[in-house]
């Protein structure tokens, strides 16, 4: 049975790289018929941030990732949230210290960083100087009776190789000499990460752990404690970092990097993970289109690969707008009318707001795009774009597009067909091309010069609605 976990740390939002991890583990247990846990791993007091729990969760939701077990969700092997396991953790870690394989230490916080600064000055390495390695067994009880503050360390072996087996990058060996004797138990009486991560990861019964590159480094310190412990190691996926064009990790100074900031831009979640899913991964042929169940189906940690996957907003947003295209207007407006609110706009009705949609159907590529892209569907343009104007609104144009109007009014078919045919006529009897009566038109009926097919447009408008602002058009725009 295939069990992962996606474990971040409340420290934030659920950055895009979070998400990808996230679906990785996800798509696994799927693809196996296993488990996806969430535990929230909030050893690190320092770095909390009020709030982040729930925009993880909510974020998670979004993405429909569902975890099968863990915080918020429940299941047997609880609790999922690291504070609430001290008590095994101080256990696990005072057994190592039984077995000799991990030990008190007393130092200060100014000893350490002079010891660092020393030994830096000197160009050796800054790990700890195992100061209180060998204190006598009598002085650590005097000293832990007198409630002297304290750690627990870790206790690294010389001249060990430390191989990760990665699934990912093949096998990886780190020389232990140079693992540093790691502080497991803090003297807040928190686990650091790396004491809480192999603890539970093993009383979670996790198989697989698949997680940012950024951690492999820390992976030998995690086969020590598997080994002092007694217990078998899951195996190991490291996946690599998401990068901006440059090469460097993907930061905020590249583009949004937060899961909501993408949720509020009106991209869908199937199409963002679709996206995270490519970067790193592929399916082994040209296909680039994949729902979350075809993303199930396909995905295999074999194929995932070592290096940095460049991060393309350019990609995202064409992968976004094949599936919006995947949906039926009618579930495309619904999924865009809260932002009309969050972007302060009117709500239309939402028949009309399907008219839009099905007019845009090509041009969107964001459910934004319905609210903001053609404000001028929702409301009749008060100005007119001086550029175009100058461009497109000739001595002539009043005056033709006065006799449009006189033909449209005794139109009763106000179809796109129709409607270009009476243009056409018009324009043949007048002896101009269509394109002086379609730019004029379009200038007049919207106030910009670009948009969708100037034919469906009036049709979504309507009659009255058109009549209304070409009249409204002519009064405004010089006459000949
Ligand atoms: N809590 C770690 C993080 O925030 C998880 C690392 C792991 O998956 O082992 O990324």
């Amino acid at each position: 049975m295939v069990r992962v976990r996606f474990a971040p740390s409340p420290t934030g939002y659920l950055h895009v790289g979070g998400l990808r991890t996230a679906l990785y583990n996800y798509l696994l247990a799927k693809h196996e018929g296993g488990q996806f846990i969430l535990r929230i791993e909030d050893t690190d007091r320092t770095r909390l941030v009020e709030g982040a729990v729930e925009s993880l969760l909510e974020s998670l939701r979004w993405a429909g990732l569902t975890p099968d077990e863990g915080a918020m969700v429940g299941g047997d092997k609880g609790p999922y949230v690291q504070s609430e396991r001290l008590p095994i953790y101080h256990e696990m870690s005072k057994r190592l210290v039984e077995q000799g394989q991990a030990y008190y230490c007393f130092c200060t916080a100014e000893r350490l960083e002079a010891m660092r600064q020393e030994r830096a000055a000197k160009g050796e390495s800054t790990a700890y100087d195992r100061h209180c390695l060998h204190l006598s067994k009598e002085e650590v009880e005097r000293r832990l009776a007198a409630g002297e503050p304290h750690v627990i360390r870790l206790k690294v072996p010389e001249g060990r190789t430390l191989t990760v087996e990665d699934i990912v990058r093949g096998p990886v060996s780190f020389d232990s000499s140079l693992v540093d004797d790691q502080v497991l138990l803090k003297t807040d009486g928190f686990p650091t990460y790396h004491l809480a991560v192999v603890v539970d990861d093993h009383l979670m019964e996790i198989t697989h752990v698949i997680r940012g590159e950024e951690w492999l480094s820390s992976t030998p310190k995690h086969l020590l404690l598997y080994e002092y412990f007694g217990w078998q190691p899951p195996k190991y996926a490291h996946v690599p970092l998401i990068i901006n064009e440059s090469g460097k990790k993907l930061s905020k100074r590249d583009g949004d990097v937060s899961v909501e900031a993408y949720r509020d831009k009106g991209y869908l979640p199937e199409a963002l993970l679709n996206f995270l899913c490519l970067l790193g991964w592929n399916p082994g042929d040209e296909r680039e289109f994949f729902t979350l169940e075809g993303l199930v189906e396909a995905f295999s940690l074999e194929r995932v690969r070592k290096s940095g996957a460049v991060f393309d907003f350019g990609k995202l947003l064409y992968i976004n707008g094949l599936h919006m295209r995947a949906h039926t207007p009618q579930e495309l407006a619904d999924m865009a009318l809260p932002f009309f609110d969050r972007l302060g706009r009117p709500r239309p009705q939402r028949d009309y707001l399907v008219r839009v949609v099905e007019l845009l159907a090509e041009r969107a590529n964001l459910l934004t795009d319905y609210v903001t892209e053609a404000p001028y569907l929702y409301e009749a343009p008060t100005t007119y774009e001086e550029a175009t104007v100058k461009k497109r609104w000739k001595a002539a144009s009043a005056e033709l597009l006065e006799a449009w109007s006189a033909i449209l009014e005794g139109l009763s078919d106000f179809s796109p067909e129709a409607l270009e045919e009476s243009l056409r006529q018009l324009a043949q009897e007048r002896g101009v091309g269509a394109g002086q009566l379609i730019h004029p038109a379009r200038l007049a009926l919207s106030g910009v010069g670009n948009g969708p097919s100037l034919f469906h447009m009036m049709e979504v408008l309507g009659k009255e609605e058109c009549l209304r602002r070409l009249r409204r058009a002519l009064e405004v725009l010089p006459r000949g």
